[in-house]
């Protein structure tokens, strides 16, 4: 049996996670599962799939946890610690799926504890890449993408030399607000930014999606996976979010991955380490769907991408730092304290003041991504003051 861990087990990348070992519950033994606050779910699915161990980000739902995994053999831990410890668990598989830059610690942990990291946590890419891929060769093991765009790509990229690729396209839906104009985009709030067209996900993507962060992110995250230069990464508007990624190659062929949108394919491909099964999903019917659509992104209205361009031609420190402007920019436009297109500039703002002082060289130490993350996170609060 593949003994397996879900970071994030209670979000929507961890719920799929588990709807697909659910399928073949014989061939997993889930070792460990976490969670940031939602016990009821997290002891839940502790029970159905008789976990080793779960952990609570929020200390303070400990004792709830524990009594109602009573008389269960689940073992119970909690904070940060607790979520270190789960991630160190022995296993053979761990799925990365904690959002945000809480992911980088213990998926770090998961590889440094000789498991393959089946990696959702894009962030965890963008602010320390070259530390993950040094982990996991030295540790001997894999480091897999399952953000759908990414999946794509390792997928179209299978069997090909790497000298005969020119560029690989990546697609973005354009998120909620595609059909806007830059001035309808002004007064929109978090609700509405938190409805996407095509994918079902957790709130902080889904705006993402809408402001095209997410896409930058995605950018920095393939020149980390596929060391790709700026140059070597398009991306395109495709609203129907059927087709992912596109490897383009010197003799003009061009190799595309199509797929439902649906996370559990790019998932069950992580989680099945490349080997493609037999399972219950949907397909695509191209007859019935007749048309698919492509078109360039506008980079006035999504500022977004132009700064994680930006980010991949600066390397160093500077996706740490863009990440953790994000991150606060986000939380402030969720909780109604900065306008959808305020976070744009917050990020810019925060963006250009380290540049400018020099903060971003390439101390690519964990310490220093950490320390540049807390002071990303002040700089860009001060700038969510004047937006
Ligand atoms: P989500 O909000 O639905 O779930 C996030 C999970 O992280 C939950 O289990 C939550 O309890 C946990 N969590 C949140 N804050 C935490 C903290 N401080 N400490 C510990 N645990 C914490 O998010 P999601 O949509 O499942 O996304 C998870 C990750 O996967 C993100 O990095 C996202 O960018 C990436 N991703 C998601 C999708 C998708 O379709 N949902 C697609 C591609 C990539
Ligand atoms: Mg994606």
């Amino acid at each position: 049996m593949k003994k397996i861990s879900i970071l994030g087990a209670t979000g929507s990348i961890g719920q799929n996670t588990l709807d697909l070992i659910s399928f073949e519950k014989d061939k997993f033994k889930v070792v460990g599962l976490t969670g940031a606050r939602n016990i009821e779910l997290l002891a839940r699915n502790a029970i159905e799939f008789n976990a080793d161990v779960v952990a609570i980000a929020d200390e303070s739902k400990f004792y709830d946890l524990k009594n109602m995994l009573f008389g269960h053999k689940t073992e119970v831990c909690a904070g940060d610690s607790g979520i270190l410890e789960v991630s160190g668990r022995q296993t053979d598989w761990v799925m990365s799926a904690i959002v945000g830059s809480a992911g980088l610690l213990p998926g770090l942990n998961a590889l440094k504890s000789g498991a393959n990291l089946a990696l959702a946590n894009k962030e965890s890419m963008v602010a320390a890449g070259p530390i993950m891929k040094q982990i996991s060769s030295l540790n001997g093991v894999k480091l897999i993408p399952v953000d759908s765009e990414h999946s794509a790509i390792a997928q179209v990229l299978r069997g090909e030399e790497r000298e005969t690729l020119a560029k690989i396209i990546i697609t973005a839906s354009g998120g909620a607000f595609r059909s806007f104009s830059k001035s309808e985009l002004e007064n929109v709030t978090p609700d509405q930014a938190s409805t996407h067209p095509n994918w079902a996900m957790g709130q902080r993507i889904t705006i993402d999606s809408a402001s095209l962060f997410n896409k930058a992110l995605e950018v920095i995250e393939a020149k980390e996976f596929f060391n790709l230069s700026a140059s070597e990464i398009e991306v395109v508007i495709h609203p129907e979010s059927l087709v992912h990624a596109i490897a383009c190659f010197h003799d003009g062929g061009m190799k595309a991955h199509l797929g439902p949108a649906d996370m559990k394919h790019s998932i069950a491909y992580a989680l099945h380490e490349e080997k493609r099964l037999k399972l219950p999903l949907d397909e695509i019917n191209l007859a019935e769907l007749g048309t698919l659509n492509f078109g360039k992104p506008d980079l006035v209205k999504y500022p977004a991408l132009k700064l994680g361009y930006e980010v991949v031609e600066h390397g160093g420190l500077a996706g740490a730092a863009f990440n953790a402007a994000k991150e606060e920019a986000l939380d402030n436009f969720i909780s109604c304290k900065l306008s959808f297109l305020g976070m744009a500039d917050v990020v810019r703002a925060t963006m250009d003041e380290l540049y400018s002082a020099n903060e971003l060289n390439n101390d690519l130490e964990i310490e220093a991504i950490l320390e540049l993350d807390r002071l990303a996170r002040s700089v860009a609060k001060t700038f969510v003051e004047k937006f």
